[in-house]
Formats: C-alpha cells, structure tokens, sequence
C-alpha cells in the first residue's frame, strides 16, 4: 500500500537545486518553486535551454546561477544546504537525438551519477526526470509503470530510450546501496510556452506550421498516438511525486490521447488555420501507440490536469507569436 502524499505549504527556507534550469519544463519548475518561497539554484550549459528562462528566473531574490556542464564537474557546494534536487538536464527532442547523442548519454549517466552524490552527501532528496521513452514502442497500451518497455537499444533514439533506463537504474542503486530518498517520474509529451520554436516537436512544429498558414506536416500516416500535457499540470504532478512516500517511478502526464492526424486536424481548428496537411515518412522507430494509466499518481494525490488540449494549444501559440514581434 502506497502512502499519500503530503504537500507543504511553505517552500520557506528550503534550497531546490534545478539542475537544467535553463530549459522549458525545468524554467517552470524552477519558478514554481521560487513561488513557494524557496532559494533555487539553477545549473545549465545552454545546450538547449535558453538564456532568456533565466533572464527571467533571476527576477526572483532568491534565484541563483551557475553556467556549468554537470556531467564535467559540479559547482563547489561545499558550503551551501541543499534539500531538494531535481535532476531535470537533458534534451529531449527527437532532433537532439540526431545531433547530439553523446551529450545526452554523458549527462544522463555522468552527471546524474554527480547529482546522487550530491544528494548523498547532503541528505537532500533526489528526483529523476525520467520519460515516457523508457517504454520504447510499447506493447501494451496504456502504459503502467509496471511496463518494462520495448526498446531498440541501437536505434535512433536509444541515445536518450537507454540513457534514461541508466539513470533510472543509477537512481535506484543510490537508493539502494546509499539509502538516498529517491523519486523517479517518467514524463509524458508536454508542450506549452517557452518550448524552443524549432525544436522539432509536434505541437510547436503544428502551431507555427497553423499560424503561418504553410503545410502542416504529419510524419506517417498520423495514425500513431500521443497524449499532451500542459506544462503547468506536468509541474502539478512532479511536485506531488516529490512530495509522495515512493521511490518507485510515477508516470506524469495527461491520459487523453489524440492520433497525430487529429492533432494536426485539431490544432488548426483551435487556431483558425487553413493550412493543408501533408505527409512525410515516418522516423524510425516513431513509437505507434502512447498513453499513461495514471492510476498510481491518482491513487496517492489529487493530481488531475486542469488545462484543456484548446487552452493550452492557444497560450502556446500566443507565445510563439509574442516571440515574433
Ligand atoms: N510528428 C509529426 N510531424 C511533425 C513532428 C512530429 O507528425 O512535424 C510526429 C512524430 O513522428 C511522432 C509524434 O508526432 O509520431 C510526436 O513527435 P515528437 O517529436 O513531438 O515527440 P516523440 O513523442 O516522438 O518523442
């Protein structure tokens, strides 16, 4: 029997290390946090975050930066408390699979191993950001945890689909041999602002390709399947997992599930767009069906998305469109 989750009411006094602070769900998280009324320290190397999250963070007192590449070295934390530690740094994107594999193995392995020790040596708790990849191409739909997965350990994606798998299993051997109080969730497709416009993913390729009124590009035959979650409702369900008794992974996301094609359909329609939809060759190893069972979270907190597909469809793309100007 799992126990609930107890959330605080005050961050107050608490120190959160985000590291991967510059990037799109990171920046939230980060905020989020400073919003509770904690000190965060933000890390990052600029790979794929941007300098503008920060820009923005260090609008709050109690933000604090270091320009560092966490699998190479660590800032000296020598002399600073630390509670909380969300290990939140890797790309993620199917283009950075491509074009920086070995960045993204190093940090999952090497500087996740930097970050446990980190928390070891402080005491603090330790949340890996896991994925949904780690299920590869499932066989079984929805996914549960329970899942091992289905993964191509050489294919295209197997640079971000095992490095995660390593440092789920790094994180439960630090919990294991160390004692260190560990979390894992595994992060469903988000979208909202601050996703980086050329990213390559589907919703922000959707709405610029919608707004411009150029093709929209739907990879297959867009009968493979994603659920989207709003950004704010993913930083709901991670904090509840920080905040749970469980070591054992939760899946993060929102269960509605949509087949590409109806995301294509469905975005232009949010946003006016008469944009035509054309068809390109599907990656390989484009996973075909995605969904969580989100029983577990649900089970143990009041986690439940608040933002709908249209809302967050139309923030997002009012976002792209203040980027513009
Ligand atoms: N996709 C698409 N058109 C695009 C970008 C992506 O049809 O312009 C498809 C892609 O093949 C995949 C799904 O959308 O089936 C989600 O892709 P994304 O890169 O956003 O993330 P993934 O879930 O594959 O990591």
């Amino acid at each position: 029997m799992i126990q609930k989750v107890e959330l605080p009411s005050t961050m107050e006094g608490k120190t959160v290390l985000v590291a991967g602070a510059a990037g799109f769900v990171p920046s939230y998280v980060s905020e989020f946090y400073l919003n509770l009324g904690a000190k965060v320290i933000g890390l990052d190397n600029f790979i794929t975050g941007s300098r503008s999250n920060i820009e923005l963070l260090s609008k709050y007192d109690l933000f604090e930066f270091h320009e560092c590449n966490i699998y190479e070295s660590m800032p000296d934390f020598s002399q600073t408390k630390i509670d909380y530690i969300f290990s939140l740094a890797s790309p993620a994107s199917p283009i950075d699979f491509k074009e920086i594999p070995l960045e993204i193995m190093r940090v999952n392995s090497e500087g996740t191993m930097h970050l446990l020790e980190l928390a070891k040596e402080k005491k603090a708790r330790f949340l890996e950001a896991s994925t949904s990849e780690v299920y590869g191409d499932p066989e079984i739909h929805p996914q549960r945890e329970e899942y091992v997965g289905c993964v191509n350990p050489i294919g295209p994606r197997s640079c971000y689909d095992e490095a995660k798998r390593f440092a789920e299993a790094m994180t439960m051997a630090y919990h294991r041999r160390y004692g260190v109080d560990t979390r894992i969730i595994r992060i469903f497709n988000t979208y909202g602002p601050r996703m980086r416009p050329d990213d390559g993913r589907v919703i922000p390729n959707f709405i610029n390709q919608a707004m411009s009124g150029s093709d929209v590009t739907v990879y297959g035959d867009g009968s493979q399947t994603r659920s989207f979650c709003y950004v704010t409702d993913l930083v709901n369900a991670i904090h509840n997992v920080m905040f749970s008794k469980e070591h054992t992974p939760f899946n993060c996301g929102n269960a509605d599930e949509y087949t590409i094609l109806e995301t294509a359909e469905t975005v232009m329609k949010f946003l006016n767009s008469d944009s035509k939809i054309v068809y390109k060759g599907l990656p390989e190893d484009d996973p075909k069906r995605r969904r969580p069972n989100m029983d577990k979270l649900q089970s143990v907190s009041d986690y439940a998305p608040q933002v709908s597909f249209e809302e967050g469809i139309k923030r997002t793309a009012e976002y792209f469109k203040s980027m513009q100007k």
